[in-house]
C-alpha cells in the first residue's frame, strides 16, 4: 500500500518528541483524524481505542458535548488575552473552582496549608518550574535556607524544562544535559516489586500487597533529612508525585508510605511540592488528587495534562497564602514573582477547564470512574497466566504492567530488546493505542471508556504479550 500522503508530509517536516528519528522514518505513523469518546480513527478510517488517553492528557473523552460546547462558546467572545495587566472571566472562574477542589472540607490530617492562590502556565514542566522558583525564594525570603536545595525521588520524571529536569533522576533522559542542570538529591522510592528491602518471593499479585518489609524506604527519606541537617542546612522542599510516580514506570505507592514521607519533610520544616500533572483531576486516585488518599494537602500543587480534559496545554500551580504574602510588599522592593508565560491564564483553556472539572464532580462521572477502575483491576487478571508478567500493579484509573523475561526471577528484560515497544506495536495492530515507559505497558483509558472496551484492550494486550514475548 502507498504512504498516507499526511503521513509522508509529516516525516518529511516534523520531529517527534522522545523519538528515534530513524526509526519514525522507516515506518508508515497512523495520522489520528478524528475522535469521539474512548475511539481514535486514523486517515484511512481505521479504529482504535486510546488506552493511554492520548499520554495521559484525555479525562472524559475525546469530542465531549459538554467540553466542545464551551470551547465554542468562549470562542465566541474571545480566544485569549493577556494576563499581564488584564484579568479574563474565565482564568478568574478556573482559580475559585481549583481552589474549592483543592480544598475538600474534610480527610486532611490538621495542621497543613490551605492551598489559596493559582499560577497558570502551559504544561506540566511549567507548572513544576513555577512551583521550584517559587520555594526557593520562599526559603530564601523566609530565611529557612540561603542556598535552597530540593530533594526528589529515584527516578523521577518532572518534566523537560531545565528546572524541572534538574529535579529529574533518569539517567537516560537527563545525563545528557547535566552541565546545563542545578543541583538536587535524590532518595529513594517506594518501587515494592524491585525493592532490596522487599524479602517476599515474586507471586502472581502487586508487589505492594505481598510485600515484606519494615518499610525501610521511609527510613531512606529520615536518614536524607538527618543527614543535610548535620551539614548545617535544610532542604527548601521535597518534590513528589503523590500515589503513583508515573513516568517512573508507573510505580504506585504502598498505602502510608506518602503519609509517612509527608509528615517527615514537615517535622523537617521543609516544604511539600505535589506533582499531580498525571495523578491529579481524579485520574489516578480515589479522590480528585491522590495527595488527598494519603490526607496529605502539600504546599504546591502542580495540575497539567487532564486539567482542559485534554483539550488545550493549560497548567496551575496552586499554592498557599504563606507563600503569596511573601512576594508582597512596595513595588520599589521588588518582591515581584518575576515569571509569567504568553499564554498564561488563556480563555479557551480556562473555559475548557472549568466544563472538565463541572463533568469531574459530576456524579455520573464518579461512577464512571469507580466502574472504570473495577473493570481494569478485573480484566487485568487474565495477565497473571503470561510468564513475562512479573508487577500489576494499579492506582484509581491507571493499570501498569511490567514485563519480564520469567516472572520468577523478575530477570528484566534489556531496554535494546524493546520489548514493551514491540508489545504496543502489537497492541496497535489489533486496535489498541498506548505507550510502554521501558518494560511497562500503561493502560491509562479516559473515564468513559465501557466494560466491553476494556475487555477488548486486555484481550488485546494478553494476545500482543503471548505473540511478542512467546515466540523466540
Ligand atoms: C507529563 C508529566 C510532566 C511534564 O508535563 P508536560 O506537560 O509534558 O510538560 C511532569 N510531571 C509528570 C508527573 C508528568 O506525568
Amino acid at each position: 500500500m502507498k504512504k498516507h500522503p499526511l503521513a509522508k508530509l509529516d516525516q518529511r517536516y516534523l520531529w517527534h518528541p522522545f523519538t528515534q528519528m530513524r526509526d519514525w522514518l522507516q515506518g508508515e505513523p497512523l495520522v489520528i483524524e478524528r475522535g469521539d469518546g474512548a475511539r481514535l480513527w486514523d486517515a484511512r478510517g481505521r479504529e482504535y481505542l486510546d488506552a493511554n488517553s492520548s499520554i495521559w492528557t484525555n479525562l472524559h473523552g475525546h469530542n465531549h458535548p459538554k467540553l466542545n460546547a464551551a470551547i465554542c462558546t468562549q470562542l465566541d467572545k474571545v480566544a485569549h488575552t493577556s494576563a499581564l495587566g488584564l484579568a479574563s472571566g474565565p482564568a478568574a472562574r478556573l482559580g475559585q473552582s481549583l481552589v474549592k477542589l483543592a480544598n475538600p472540607r474534610s480527610g486532611l490530617s490538621k495542621g497543613q496549608p490551605r492551598l489559596a492562590k493559582v499560577f497558570y502556565s502551559d504544561d506540566g514542566s511549567t507548572a513544576v518550574e513555577v512551583a521550584l522558583k517559587l520555594a526557593y525564594e520562599f526559603a530564601r525570603r523566609t530565611g529557612r535556607a540561603r542556598k535552597p536545595r530540593f530533594l526528589s525521588l529515584d527516578g523521577a520524571y518532572h518534566g523537560d524544562t531545565v528546572g524541572a529536569v534538574s529535579a529529574g533522576h533518569i539517567d537516560l533522559f537527563h545525563k545528557a544535559y547535566s552541565g546545563m542542570l542545578f543541583k538536587t538529591d535524590k532518595v529513594m522510592s517506594p518501587y515494592c516489586y524491585r525493592c532490596p528491602f522487599n524479602k517476599a518471593k515474586p507471586e502472581r499479585g502487586d508487589a505492594r500487597d505481598t510485600r515484606k518489609c519494615k518499610f525501610e524506604c521511609v527510613d531512606k527519606v529520615e536518614q536524607r533529612f538527618a543527614a543535610r541537617k548535620k551539614r548545617g542546612s535544610n532542604y527548601a522542599a521535597m518534590l513528589v508525585e503523590p500515589g503513583l510516580q508515573g513516568p517512573a514506570g508507573m510505580i504506585a505507592q504502598p498505602a502510608g508510605w506518602l503519609r509517612r514521607v509527608a509528615g517527615i519533610a514537615r517535622g523537617h520544616g521543609v516544604q511539600l511540592i505535589a506533582d499531580e500533572v498525571m495523578t491529579g483531576l481524579g485520574r489516578a486516585t480515589n479522590h480528585f488528587f491522590a495527595n488527598h488518599d494519603e490526607g496529605v494537602q502539600p504546599d504546591y500543587l502542580c495540575l497539567a495534562k487532564g486539567l482542559t480534559g485534554g483539550y488545550l496545554p493549560m497548567a496551575a500551580t496552586l499554592t498557599s497564602r504563606e507563600v503569596f504574602d511573601a512576594f508582597l510588599g512596595d513595588y520599589a522592593e521588588f518582591k515581584t514573582f518575576f515569571h509569567g508565560h504568553s499564554y498564561t491564564g488563556n480563555a479557551l483553556g480556562s473555559a475548557a477547564s472549568l466544563a472538565s472539572i463541572e463533568l469531574l464532580q459530576a456524579k455520573a462521572t464518579a461512577a464512571k470512574r469507580k466502574k472504570l477502575a473495577n473493570n481494569l483491576r478485573a480484566e487485568a487478571k487474565r495477565l497473571w497466566g503470561l510468564p513475562q508478567v512479573g508487577d500489576i500493579r494499579q492506582a484509581g484509573c491507571v493499570l501498569a504492567v511490567e514485563l519480564v523475561r520469567d516472572w520468577r526471577t523478575r530477570e528484566p528484560f534489556t531496554l535494546a530488546k524493546q520489548a514493551g515497544i514491540r508489545v504496543c506495536d502489537g497492541l496497535a495492530k489489533r486496535g489498541v493505542l498506548t505507550r510502554p515507559i521501558g518494560n511497562v505497558i500503561v493502560i491509562m483509558p479516559p473515564f468513559c471508556t465501557t466494560q466491553r472496551q476494556v475487555k477488548k484492550i486486555f484481550a488485546a494486550l494478553h494476545d500482543s504479550i503471548d505473540e511478542t514475548l512467546n515466540t523466540p
